[in-house]
This record gives C-alpha cells, structure tokens and sequence, in this order.
C-alpha cells in the first residue's frame, strides 16, 4: 500500500476526482490526459521526474480554498507549482497526487507608491514587479537570476535571493504580508502591512517553508526607490583565492555593495563566449561590485573598493562608464548557468552558504575535489553573502557520471557544515537535499522542524517527502 507520510494514500477514482474539481474550476484547467501532464513531471532539476494523477490551475483564492478542501476530504497530496524554476526538486509531483499549478494567479492587484507597496497574486513573475513600478520610481529588490521566469509565490516557497540582497535582503526582509491557503482550506493572513506583528513571527516561518505548510495566495511586498546612479567594478585576479580574500576585506571594511558577485575561470570563458560581455578571459576569477546610491557615495564607494581591489592584487580593474556598460556587464553574469550549458552537455547547480571568511578556503578544497571525483566545476555566485554556486560538469550519457556528481555535490554540501555554513542559501532542500539535512541538523532538532509540519499539515499531505525528512527516514539514512 502506498504511504503519504506513514498514511494510506488516498483510494478515490482519479476521474471521479477530475469531475469535482470541474464542479468550481474550468474544465479546461483540470488536465488529465498524459502528453498534457508530461511538462509538469519535473522542475529545474530535471533527474527527477514524476507523473501526477492530475494537474490543476485554479484561478482565484477561492478557487484554490476549495481544492485544498476537496483533497483533505478525499486524503489526496497536494503539490504547489509556481513557475517550475525550482533547483531542488520541489515542485516535483507525488505520483499519487494533485499537481496545483498557480499560473493562472497571475495579476497584479494594486501598487501603491505612497506606501511603497504591491499586492500581488502568487503567479506574477518576479520581474513583472520591477517593470511595473518603474513609473513611480520603485523596485522590487531581490533578484533571482531566474526572475525573468519565476513566480512570487515560489520565491517566497524558496526565500529567494539574488544579486541584490546583499543591500537589500532577501524575499523574507521583503515581503509584509500572505495570504494563505491551509491544508484543510482555511483562507488566513499572515503578516501585516506594518513592520510589526503581535505573536510569534509566522510570517518568516511561512517564507522559506517549501509549500509543506500552506498554498500562498497573495503577496504583499516592499517597494524601494530606485537609486540615482549605479556603476559597477570589473576586478581580475589571476587566482581565486585573492579574489575570495578581497571579498572579505570590502565586507570588513564597512562597505555593503549593491552586489558582490564572483566568477571563476570556467565560467568567465563561458560567459564571454555567449554574452560578449568584455571579460578579461586570462583571468582565474572575477569580481563584479556594484555600487549604488548619489553620485557622491557611488563615487566615494568606486574609490575605495578599486584601492581594496588593488591591495589584494587584482590584475586588471574597469569600471562601466554608462548604464549601456553596466548591463553589459551584468549580461555576462546573468547568462552564466545558460552559458556553461554550452561547454557541458550536463550540469549540476550546487547551492550551500557559507561565512564570507571561509571564501578561499572552500573554493581551493572544492578544485580538490574536482580532481578527486574527476569532473570539471565552474563557480559563479554571490560572493558577498557568502552564498555558493558551484556548478558540476558532467555528462549523463556516461555511465555512473551522474551518480559520481551527486556525490561531489553532496560533499561539498558537508563542506559547507563543517565551516559553519549551511546547505541551502536560495535553492531549498526539496528532494535534493534531504540526506545533507542529516548533516545539518541532530535528531532533537528534525523532531522540532517536524513537529512544525505535523501542526500545520497533521496527514502529511502538502508536498509529501520534501524538505525535512521524516525521522523513520532519519533512521534509515542514519544507518547506511
Ligand atoms: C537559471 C536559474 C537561475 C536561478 N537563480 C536563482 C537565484 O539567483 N536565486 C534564487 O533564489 N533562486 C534561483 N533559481 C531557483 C528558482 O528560480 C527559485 O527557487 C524560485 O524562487 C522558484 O520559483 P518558481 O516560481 O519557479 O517555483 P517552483 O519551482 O514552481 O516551486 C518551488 C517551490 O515553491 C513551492 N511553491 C511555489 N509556489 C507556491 C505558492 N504559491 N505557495 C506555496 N508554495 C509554493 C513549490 O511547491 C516548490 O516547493 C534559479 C533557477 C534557475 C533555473
């Protein structure tokens, strides 16, 4: 019998199930047929696949309040899906499930510049924010490098981050208030529009919980004016651990740049081929340092930073002129995941956080590692919060090479733990990284963070299998 969780998996008819929902949603938006499930199987990490027993797109919190209501009726697992984006397997179907696709959430209800704020649906694309306050001067700050395609309901599953939350924070420091949806179809709010909340803050428990406590439904965000100039710094190291090492003595000597960004020598060539962004490809690393702010502190920034640069032995150092210059430069980093798509016919994105005074350290034990498990790796990442990317190259077509890369992924992950780090920094765990959360946390502490699912979904039922394993899996990992 199939399990949800230690419970029995939910026996009613898939077609008697599709006919419900058809009762309150368009029938065109419950899909059952196969070929039309097939682009729901997987998310961004495409080794995993799974066929749910339907997909369903509700258009309206209502909407969603009654599916959530008619799947605990019938114990039927439900899967949230923002825009597929996901880097952990998160949105990844249960087999036995519903697959909850909020694209059609899709508006943005209301900005009011006064306030600086955005109420927003679930399925509006991160950027679309920026876009649609530029008017009024504004921007919405963290900016995965996914926002051109990824939803605002799953940066704030995932807690995004981007190049910008170095400044700015990241989705948690930006986000006031939800709307949610609980497992039984409650409609409940959380946050407020103010910056305090009476209580415990659920609002931070809520962002970053991986759709395992309740379907967000709306979204208050935080609005911020946009800055009068901005320029970024080029700075070439011919080793990578100078460059780390300079990171570190920016961040320490009080300046907090708009982004802090570091590529390494696969990734420079990579990019510079797809882009044409102007890199210097002899070097082993690059920073981009962003400065931002009146022309005055950018200026003042500008000059300290090319003296820091210049301590830590930076090879060659520009800085762009014109807006034209500094998109340039960004394209390059921007494109950098799409880009080594193109030197590799696989990749396996790693994403662990680690303290910025570990930098170089941990970029020299992962080029070990690389030959020790005898794949390339390109890191391209934000320096500056210390959030890593390394980027494993491999090709699936080889036997074993896929298995050889999750298992460098995984210790590098550990790697992380050990310098006091942690596994995750914007990815999430999903079912990627619920072996690391052994690493991560001691028993006593999983018992806590399950006891947080139990109390919000006692039956186990939103996004099954993800996120915390559950301790008879604790066990079982234990005792490989
Ligand atoms: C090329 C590339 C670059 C990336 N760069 C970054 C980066 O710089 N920073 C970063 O943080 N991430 C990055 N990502 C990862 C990904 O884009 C983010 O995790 C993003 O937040 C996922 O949003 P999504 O809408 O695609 O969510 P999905 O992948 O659809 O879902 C992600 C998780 O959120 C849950 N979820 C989605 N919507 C809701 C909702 N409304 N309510 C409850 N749960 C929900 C899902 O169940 C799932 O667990 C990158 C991905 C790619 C492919």
């Amino acid at each position: 019998m199939l399990l949800i969780n230690g419970h029995p998996a939910s026996s009613v008819d898939t077609k008697a199930l599709a006919s419900k929902f058809r009762t309150f949603i368009d029938p065109d938006f419950v899909v059952s047929d196969t070929d039309s499930k097939r682009p729901f199987e997987c998310d961004g990490l495409s080794v995993y696949k799974e066929m749910p027993r339907l997909v369903v797109m509700p258009a309206s919190t209502d909407e969603v309040r009654k599916a959530m209501r008619l799947c605990h009726e019938h114990g039927v697992p439900v899967v949230v899906r923002g825009a597929g984006t996901g880097l952990s397997g998160g949105a990844l179907p249960h087999p036995d499930g519903v697959l909850l696709s909020l694209t059609r959430l899709s508006n943005i209800i209301d900005i009011d510049p006064a306030a600086r704020q955005a109420r927003v649906q679930p399925g509006v694309r991160n950027l679309e924010i920026s876009e649609a306050c530029d008017e009024y001067g504004l921007f919405y700050a963290p900016d995965p490098s996914s926002q051109i395609a990824c939803s605002i309901g799953g940066n704030v599953a995932e807690n995004a981050g981007g190049v910008h939350c170095l400044k700015y924070g990241l989705t948690v420091h930006n986000v006031l208030q939800l709307t949610l949806v609980t497992v039984d179809g409650e409609v409940i709010t959380v946050g407020n529009e103010g910056l305090e909340s009476a209580g415990p803050d659920l609002l931070a428990l809520i962002i970053g919980s991986e759709g395992m406590l309740g379907v967000v439904t709306e979204v208050i965000v935080k609005l911020l004016p946009k800055p009068s100039h901005c320029q970024v710094i080029l700075a070439s190291f011919d080793n990578i651990e100078s460059a780390g090492d300079a990171v570190g003595g920016v961040i320490a000597s009080g300046i907090i740049p708009a982004g802090f960004e570091m590529m390494d020598s696969y990734a420079i060539k990579a990019a510079e081929d797809y882009a044409h962004a102007g890199y210097d490809t002899d070097a082993a690393a690059l920073l981009l340092c962003e400065l931002d702010g009146t022309a005055e502190e950018v200026a003042s920034g500008i000059d300290r930073c090319t003296k820091m640069f210049e301590k830590y032995g930076a090879t060659s150092i520009r800085v762009s002129k014109d807006e034209a210059e500094r998109a340039l430069y960004w394209k390059g980093r921007k494109s950098a995941f799409p880009a080594i798509g193109r030197i590799s016919p696989d990749y396996y994105c790693m994403d662990g956080t680690i303290p910025r005074r570990s930098l170089s350290k941990v970029l020299s034990e992962i080029a070990r590692l690389s030959t020790e498990f005898g794949l390339r790796v390109a890191n391209v990442f934000h320096a500056g919060d210390g959030n890593m990317h390394p980027l494993i190259l491999f090709d699936e077509s080889k036997p074993g090479e896929l298995k050889k890369a999750e298992a460098f992924g995984a210790k590098i992950l550990e790697l992380c733990v050990e310098v006091g780090g942690c596994i995750t920094g914007e990815h999430g765990v999903g079912v990627e990284k619920l072996p690391q959360m052994l690493v991560q946390f001691d028993d006593a502490e999983l018992a806590q963070l399950n006891a947080v699912k139990d109390a919000c979904d006692p039956d186990g039922l939103l996004n099954p299998g993800k996120g915390v394993p559950t301790l008879k899996r604790c066990q079982e990992y234990r005792s490989l």
